[in-house]
């Protein structure tokens, strides 16, 4: 059984041109993208995104920080589709996150520091945690008809 999982590639990933090679992580493992579009949200639809932690302290910069420019929205559908995109993410802490994962490759800040500067942890994706968060992200983000049904080379030849 395949599951589905959101990704978002936030305005520090889009500014830094990582895009493409964010992109590739996903695809290179033979998550099969489902879905992809780049929108740029305001603070009302934040805090739908990040309904959990709308009270906690460390918002305001999040906030501040996930309005700042465009985000690139993607669905990726495979096995456990959840834990494999949290694994090649790796820790929401870009120093926590280990060498091979996005965030170890491309970002090396911890929370002391960002919350020191007044900064949100600018660790460059967004990943469900698990299948009902994931569920509930894909909604809020993405119509059906935005969600694409077709055969990837994986499906024929590589499971
Ligand atoms: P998460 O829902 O765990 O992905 O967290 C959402 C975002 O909130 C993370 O990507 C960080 O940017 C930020 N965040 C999470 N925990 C903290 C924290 N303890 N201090 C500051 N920012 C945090």
């Amino acid at each position: 059984m395949t599951t589905r999982s959101l990704i978002l590639i936030k305005p520090d990933g889009v500014k830094r041109g990582l895009i493409g090679k964010i992109v590739e992580r996903l695809e290179r493992p033979g998550l099969k993208i489902i879905g992809m579009k780049m929108v740029w949200i305001d603070e009302d639809f934040s805090k739908k995104h990040y309904k959990e932690h709308v009270e906690k302290e460390f918002y305001k910069n999040l906030e501040k920080f996930i309005v700042s420019g465009p985000i690139v929205a993607i669905v990726v559908e495979g096995v456990e589709a959840v834990e494999n995109v949290r694994k090649i993410v790796g820790d929401t802490e870009p120093y926590k996150a280990l060498p091979g994962t996005i965030r170890g490759d491309f970002a090396h800040h911890h929370v002391e520091f960002t919350n020191r500067e007044k900064k949100a942890v600018m660790n460059l994706i967004h990943a469900s945690a698990n299948k009902k968060e994931a569920e509930e992200e894909i909604n809020l983000w993405f119509s059906e008809s935005e969600l694409h049904d077709y055969s990837t080379v994986h499906e024929d030849h590589v499971f």
